[in-house]
Formats: C-alpha cells, structure tokens, sequence
C-alpha cells in the first residue's frame, strides 16, 4: 500500500509515491511549516487540509491528491502556489524540526519533497480549473493548536503527537487521538 500524488494538468509529469510512512512525514513536516507561516484564509484552510491528512485518521493507502485539486483559485494562483513553494523550502530547510517527535530520514523525504516541489512549480495556470468540489475543508483551522508542537490541531488531535513514537510520555502528546 502506498499514496500517490498526480499532476493531471502536466502531460507526462511522473507520479509521486509514497509509503504510508513516508506519506506521514510528508505531511508533519508540511503542516509544520503551515501553522508557523499561514495568514490569509486560503493559507489557513490549506493548513488544515494538511493536519486532517493524519494518517492514523484518515487510514492506509487513502490520502494521494492531485496537485490541481488543491482549491487553487484563479485570481490568486500565484499568491498560493507561491506560498506552498514557501512551505517545501521551509520543510527542506528543517525549519521548526526540533519540535518534530521523530527524526525524519531525510534521505527518503527530501527527494520526495523536491519532487512535489517541481509538480508545484509547474502547475500550468492556465489550464486550473477552480471546481467546487476541489477543496476539502471549507474552513480554516478552529481547534486551537497544540501546545508541544505549535500546529493546528483538527478534530481528532494532533497530527504530530499521533506521529510521535507510541512510547512517548503523555505530557509530550498532549493531543494524542484516543483511539490509540
Ligand atoms: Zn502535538
């Protein structure tokens, strides 16, 4: 089982996959970067699309996306795809990493980063098509954030204390879901 991330609108462009560990990290080190940088709406919406993609939330193999469906509007594509290039150089730069309750290995995760980066940045404007069904959620993150890791929290806890090791003291996940 595995995740896969698509670029439709780019002919030929390669899929991304990922591991359904490798898919955690990609997104802790994601939704790390966004709880510290985003401030319009659509920034802050595009953080809690990412902390939802908690893996031990959403279940295995179930969270690839394509990079045209990410509720791209047109009127301010290039704000936005601006601002996720922020998040991946970010990521790349470790920023933030010592909150991380794991050491990423970097080996697999920075080429997989730079990938979704090169899908990112060649995202044909153009061709976007803004369709409502794109985006899920509709709403910017309203549960406050963790208080250990400084990202948004959803519904069911905290993406990054759901990821730390399952031996972690409880004073170190605070927002661990529990149903683990
Ligand atoms: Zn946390």
């Amino acid at each position: 089982m595995g995740n896969v991330v698509t670029s439709r609108l780019e002919p030929g462009a390669p899929d991304l996959r990922m591991s359904n560990g490798l898919t955690a990290v990609f997104f802790d080190v994601l939704s790390l970067a966004a709880s510290r940088h985003a401030r319009t709406p659509w920034e802050l919406r595009l953080a809690q699309w990412l902390v939802e993609h908690d893996a031990e939330r959403s279940g295995l193999g179930v969270v690839g996306f394509d990079v045209s469906e990410l509720g791209w509007t047109l009127e301010s594509f290039e704000a936005q795809r601006n601002f996720l290039l922020q998040l991946i150089d970010a990521a790349l730069a470790r920023e933030g990493w010592e909150r991380l309750p794991f050491q990423p290995l970097e080996s697999s995760l920075f080429p997989v980063l730079t990938q979704f980066r090169e899908r990112v940045a060649s995202l044909p404007r153009q061709d976007i098509c803004v369709e409502e069904s794109a985006w899920i959620p509709e709403d910017p993150p309203a549960c406050g954030r963790c208080e250990v890791h400084q990202v948004y929290l959803h519904a069911l806890g905290c993406i990054l204390c759901n990821d730390a090791p399952l031996d972690a003291p409880p004073a170190e996940v605070p927002h661990r879901s529990s149903s683990r």
